[in-house]
Parts: C-alpha cells; structure tokens; sequence
C-alpha cells in the first residue's frame, strides 16, 4: 500500500474514534495519571518494509504502564529460563481486573499471567536479581528504538505514594512463597519500569522488533530470542488487554497490550508495529479511543489474524 493511502487511513480512523473519548476517564488511582488531557489521541505505525506514519498526538510522552510487562516478561524468560518463569506464573486469562488479587488467594496457588500485575510482579520479583534497572531502560530504549525514554519521575513516586493494592498483592506472593526477592525490591522494581516515558512511535518500534521476531530493523541485531517473542505474542493476544481480552481478540484480532497510561502497543506479525495513545480509558483499564483507531485500521487493512482476505 502507498504511503499516502496508510496515512489516510490513520488519519479518518483517529478523527472517527475522538467522538468516543467522552465515554472514557483517565486513570486516577494513580494521581499523577489524572493530569493526562484527556483528549489527547496519537497513533504511529512503523512497517518492515521501512515506512514510519504518525497521526495526532504522536509526540507526547506517557508512561508505558503495563506495557512493560511485556518487555519484563521476554527479559525475565531470557535470562530466568521458561521453566523458571512459569513456575511462577500461569499462561491463563484471568477473567479479572488487572489489579484483582482474588482468585489468587483463592483457587489458585501463583498468578495466572504475566500481564496482570500479581504476574507482572512475580516475574519482577526474578528479574531483580538477573538485571540492573539501568540495564532494562537499555534494553527497553533499544527494543523501542528510541534512546529518548527515561524514567518519569512524578508518576513513579505518585505509583509509589499509592502502593497499597499492589504491596497487598506482593505480600500475598510472599506469603505464598513465590517472591525470589523481598516485597519491597520486587515493588520498586515493577514500578519504575511502568513510570518510563515512551511515545506513540516508540511503540511502533516495539512492536515492529516484535513482528519482526525480535531482530532489531535497523541493524539486524537479534536482540531476543524467536522462542521468547513467539511466547510474549501469544500471551499478548490471550491476556495483553486484561478482562477486555477476548472482545478485543474478536473485534480487533491483533496481538496488543494496554497500560493505564493510555498506551497500547500492537503486534500486526511480519508486517508492522502499531503504537496508540489515548488515556481516556474504558471500565477495564484499556483506552477507550484507542481500541476504536484499531478496530477501525484493523478492518480497513485486513490485519485480523483470522481475517479471510489477510494473505491476498
Ligand atoms: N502501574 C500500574 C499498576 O500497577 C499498571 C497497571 C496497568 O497499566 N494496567 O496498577
């Protein structure tokens, strides 16, 4: 498809989806998150075949929020090991909010992904003791290809001010016996690595080095193993969009993950990376126009994994 077309494309799905911003509020259990405008809403796509488009408000910095759990799931199962990793934590849809520490204390014994926080913590909880943080903010800058992203430092200490769910969650981890490392270290962990800072294109990039199997598109550098991005895609699609996950599997059918930040990065296997910003949130954490911009590009190019016509 030409450049122009795409572009188009972009641009109708944002300016269709803006209508549902006012069905959406952003995220205030974290108190810094509700200073977002609202009304913000960016989309990037960068394509292996070397295309880089943006539409609306691509250069504004967010958090990555749960975003990174993805980045902290294909570290830890590079440097923990599978089998490590997922003795831990499960492979299942939690049917859950993200923060829901119910079925964990009752039918199940670990976390039931890596993509809700008690999973996302269990799995900080290895990386504490495999990885520095200045490490991960390399390896995130270069797997986002944007040596730009720190950490922002007004949202990690508002997330910090406000820990009481998610120390609730670690302590009951701890009593499970599934933290490596103590509550605290294992929290601080999780928590500066949702405060870092990213844009719509630093997304895209994500997403492109993870539809390209984890090799890097400007150098070619392998930067993670096939196994580990073939794993992280797949719970990405399963359980990347929290108790929204299986909607958004049929409407949209694009590996994804949201963050509360407003942000959602989307996997389009071979073919391209899809970053959107949008902190008008849904019931679910997930946002709300964001959801819209893909559903509507995700028809329009054919980008179901389970569409009839993708492979023309
Ligand atoms: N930092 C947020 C939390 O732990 C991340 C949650 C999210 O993005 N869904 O609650």
């Amino acid at each position: 498809m030409r450049e122009e077309e795409l572009q188009k494309i972009m641009d109708n799905a944002l300016e269709k989806s803006r209508g549902h911003i006012a069905f959406g509020k952003t995220a205030d259990y974290i108190p810094e998150l509700g200073c977002a405008d609202r009304n913000d809403l960016g989309i990037s796509i960068y394509t292996k075949d070397g295309k880089r488009l943006h539409s609306g408000d691509s250069d504004v910095r967010f958090t990555v929020q749960s975003i990174s759990k993805v980045v902290s799931l294909a570290v830890a199962l590079e440097r923990c090991g599978f089998d490590r990793v997922f003795r831990k934590v499960g492979m299942e849809p939690s049917g859950d909010a993200f923060n829901s520490l119910v079925k964990l204390d009752l039918s199940s014994n670990y976390p039931f992904n890596p993509m809700i926080n008690s999973g996302a913590i269990a799995v900080s909880s290895c990386l504490v003791s495999a990885v520095t943080f200045d490490e991960m903010l390399d390896i995130t800058r270069e797997l986002c290809l944007d040596g730009g992203i720190q950490i922002n430092e007004r949202v990690y200490r508002s997330e910090m001010a406000n820990i009481a769910r998610n120390k609730a969650i670690a302590y009951l981890l701890e009593s499970k016996g599934i933290l490596e490392n103590d509550v605290e270290r294992s929290l601080d962990f999780y928590v500066r690595m949702c405060s870092l800072n990213v844009t719509t294109d630093s997304l895209a990039g994500f997403g492109l080095a993870l539809a390209s199997d984890g090799i890097h598109p400007q150098t070619g550098r392998r930067m993670l193993d096939s196994d580990v991005v073939q794993t992280v895609k797949t719970i990405m699609f399963t359980c990347g969009m929290y108790d929204g996950a299986g909607e958004f599997a049929v409407r949209v059918g694009i590996p994804s993950k949201s963050g509360v930040g407003g942000g959602i990065l989307s996997v389009v296997d071979r073919e391209m990376g899809i970053g959107i910003y949008g902190p008008a949130l849904d019931n679910k954490g997930n946002s709300i126009a964001g959801q819209c911009m893909l559903e509507d590009i995700a028809k329009k190019l054919k980008l179901h994994i389970f569409a009839a016509d993708r492979y023309r």
